[in-house]
């Protein structure tokens, strides 16, 4: 009898996980998937901190969608003490909440941190009546700023749309793919080619952006190598794959983004998403967690590397929410070996760290609200 209890108690809970779960996300993982039993290390650098000008003339803003300060220690422990996010000397803690909910979702979450405005649970990009709240990316373009996106998941989804999409709920991923041809957006990198492509309305948004005078790559190597112009790149169908799949896809993106937008002479807005560090979370794999933080930290190093040259730019990282409640339980500095446990396969409600370097960077100590993130990097770009 207790026994056949725990197997339906166990079946109601996994249906009321999967639930809050995004229907992309596999059911939990196995145990050893708990551990990481310490891998490949890179090398750390250590960047300037004197800067050329008092306020930024470029933003760079990367999310680590679900990454939590248990996250980010993960990862300094499977780099064996160090991260690239370290040069960021001014730290400070985001409340993010959302409009209806004490545990935000991904798309409430940008939204906060692209408008300026809390929104309920599901919404891209509109308030809680579902008007069109305008995104810091599309006032930087209004402003003669050059902008651009870049994510693992696909380009569709919830973070990188709420910086230029307006729709009542994050599925509608056609109709955010549209809203990609109303905007003069420079840069947009990531996965959701079927979203453009197979679509029920019959059109072909690949071949409307090539007539609006994008140059189209799908080729990891070819996009490297692109300098100038306009650029769309859907490297996948669906999103852009583990990263056994997609290799250093997020740091070459990263990459290009910024070897292009950096021609324009005003300036420009970046938003670059570690997309996969909360499903990773979701999934309660630690592995997979480390896999997405040490290759987002890397490509946090690409932007440091460029501002510190550049000595202009303004460099923030933090994230929408924390995936997993993940608690370190063990683990090994000098071995790299990472052992977690998680109470949720949801988000939770905790604050989630701000990191800033460059130009500006102070103004992102102390605790605030998510949505006073995208107020503070507005009000150092222009200046209102
Ligand atoms: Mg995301
Ligand atoms: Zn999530």
């Amino acid at each position: 009898m207790i026994q056949k209890l725990t197997i339906l108690i166990l079946i109601i809970g996994a249906g009321f996980t999967s639930f809050a779960q995004d229907t992309y996300l596999d059911a939990k993982v196995e145990e050893t998937e708990k551990t990481y039993l310490g891998g490949e290390t890179y090398k750390v650098k250590t960047f300037t901190q004197k800067f050329k000008s008092e306020k930024p003339k470029n933003i760079i803003f990367l999310i680590g969608d679900g990454m939590g300060v248990s996250h980010i220690f993960s990862g300094i422990t499977a780099n064996k003490g160090s991260l690239f996010l370290e040069n960021c000397k001014y730290i400070g803690f985001s409340k993010t909440q959302s409009a209806d909910n004490y545990i935000t979702d991904s798309a409430a979450g940008a939204t906060a941190l692209s408008t300026g405005v809390r929104t309920n649970n599901g919404a891209i990009g509109v308030d809680v009546n579902n008007k069109p709240v305008k995104s810091i990316l599309e006032e930087a373009e209004e402003n003669g700023l050059a902008t651009g996106l870049v994510s693992t998941s696909t380009i569709t989804h919830a973070t990188p749309a709420s910086f230029i999409a307006h729709q009542p709920q994050r599925n509608m991923y056609e109709e955010i793919a549209a809203d990609f041809l109303k905007t003069d957006i420079d840069v947009f990198i990531g996965g959701g080619k079927a979203h453009f492509t197979q679509r029920k309305d019959g059109r072909n948004l690949v071949e409307e952006l090539k007539e609006k005078g994008y140059r189209y790559e799908e080729d990891l190597d070819k996009i490297s190598k692109v300098k100038k112009g306009k650029l769309v790149a859907l490297t996948a169908d669906g999103d852009a794959g583990r990263m056994e799949q997609r290799g250093d896809m997020l740091p070459v993106s990263t990459k290009t983004a910024i070897n292009i937008l950096s021609k324009n002479d005003k300036g420009f807005f970046l938003m670059v998403e570690g997309s996969q560090i909360d499903w990773g979370g979701h999934a309660g794999s630690t592995i997979y967690i480390v896999e997405e933080m040490l290759d987002f930290d890397q490509t946090i190093g690409k932007a440091l590397a460029f501002a510190a040259k550049d000595g202009k730019t303004l460099v923030v990282v933090t994230a929408d929410h924390e995936t997993g409640g993940m608690a370190i339980t063990g683990g090994s500095i000098e071995e790299g070996i990472v052992q977690a446990r998680y109470p949720t396969g949801g988000h939770t409600s905790v604050m989630v760290p701000i990191f800033a370097y460059g130009p500006g960077a102070k103004e992102f100590i102390g605790i605030m609200k998510n949505t006073d993130i995208h107020a503070k990097m507005r009000k150092l770009l222009f200046g209102n």
